[in-house]
């Protein structure tokens, strides 16, 4: 139907129209989605996100190839064992380990920082993939790709990136959200894990609950209350070990992931460790680069908290070919995958 439609509109070169097309919300600009939609092809020049569009589900020929070749390598090298990774409460960090080499992890990040420079569609490709051969492992795909690490790298500096990424990256640490609270699920501008300010430090003051893979994981990407309303809140990086923090006894989610309940008690962590501050004045605002920086990036937080898939669409809109298939990660790895 979709091609009918496109062919449609290209013979009467005519403006794209909502009477011409299947309505489609568009959460995007079309060449974010790497060609997962025709609009390229139709006689617009830049339609405005919201945009009625047409939905093509068809598979590039580059990204098809890309899920062969993923799907090669998850039937050679991940098939066997999953049966026993899917039985364990373990995160499989050799296969995580693996998994990185493969260039999976951090597939839509930018290449500066360690990524694979490749879109949304390729993780959502690779994901597929490797779960129908073993679903644990898709979940490390995911936990590299999406979620917490997703938000890091959209809003981290490039100090708080060099610290973390890379052992994130190579499948050698785990990073975690702490969210959801107790008394604030869904109604998360509820939170009431505080984050008061105490010289060039931050006390926080809490609990967490729900927070996957929290047993195993090493840094954790904390919401706090910096003060009152939906502009205090902001998200600190807080790692284990850090006196005042502390991980309680696993759970296990349905689908087998295991979370904790944290506790954050008097926990002091450095101001170097604000992802997102408060949203305060500039003239309000403390010297402190850190400060400056967390400023100007809170007017992100809600987006930040709540649409991690719309972050995930701003990626850069580099194609498969480029960076996946024939280049880096293919060079590279991908090849060896089968
Ligand atoms: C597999 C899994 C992984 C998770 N991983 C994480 C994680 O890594 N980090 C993290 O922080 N959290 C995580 N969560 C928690 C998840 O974000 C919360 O479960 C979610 O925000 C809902 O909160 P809640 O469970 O307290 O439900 P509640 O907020 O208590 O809601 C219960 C029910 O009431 C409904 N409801 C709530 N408010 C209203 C309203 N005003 N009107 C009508 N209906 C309403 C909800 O839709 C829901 O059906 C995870 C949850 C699951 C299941």
């Amino acid at each position: 139907m979709a091609a009918i439609i496109q062919r449609i509109a290209l013979a009467q070169e005519d403006e794209l129209s909502v009477s011409h097309v299947f309505w489609f919300f568009l959460a995007a600009k079309p060449e974010e989605l790497d060609g997962g939609l025709p609009l390229h092809d139709l006689p617009i020049e830049q339609p405005p996100i919201g945009a009625f569009c047409i939905m093509d589900f068809t598979l590039s020929p580059e990204h098809q190839e890309f899920a062969d070749s993923v799907a090669r390598f998850a039937r050679d090298k991940l098939a066997p064992g999953a049966l026993e990774r899917a039985h364990s409460s373990h995160y499989p960090w050799d296969t995580a380990r693996l998994l990185s080499e493969q260039g999976l992890l951090g597939i839509t990040f930018p290449e500066e920082d360690g990524g694979q420079g490749g879109t949304l569609m390729h993780a959502v490709l690779a994901i597929q993939q490797v779960a129908l051969h073993c679903p644990k492992s898709a979940d490390i795909v995911q936990a590299g790709n999406f979620g917490p690490i997703r938000t890091f790298v959209e809003y981290a500096s490039p100090e708080q990136k060099k610290r973390f990424l890379p052992d994130l990256l190579a499948g050698q640490k785990l990073i975690s959200l702490g969210m959801t609270e107790p008394d604030a699920g869904s109604a998360v501008t509820e939170l009431k894990t505080s984050a008061t300010e105490d010289g060039d430090h931050y006390i926080i003051n809490g609990s967490k609950v729900f927070s996957t893979h929290s047993p195993e994981a090493e840094l954790f990407l904390v919401y706090v209350r910096f003060g009152p309303g939906v502009g205090g809140i902001g998200s600190v990086l807080i790692e284990k070990g850090t006196p005042g923090f502390e991980v309680g006894k696993p759970s296990s989610f349905m689908n087998g992931e295991q979370w904790s309940q944290l506790y954050f008690e008097n926990c002091r962590i450095p101001r170097e460790n604000v992802l997102l501050g408060r949203a305060v004045s500039r003239s309000r605002s403390r010297a402190s680069t850190w400060s400056v920086w967390a400023t100007r990036r809170a007017r992100w937080r809600w987006v930040a908290m709540r649409s991690t898939m719309r972050a995930s669409m701003r990626s850069p809109a580099s194609s498969l070919g480029a960076n996946c298939v024939n280049s880096r990660a293919c060079n590279g790895s991908l090849p060896r995958c089968g």
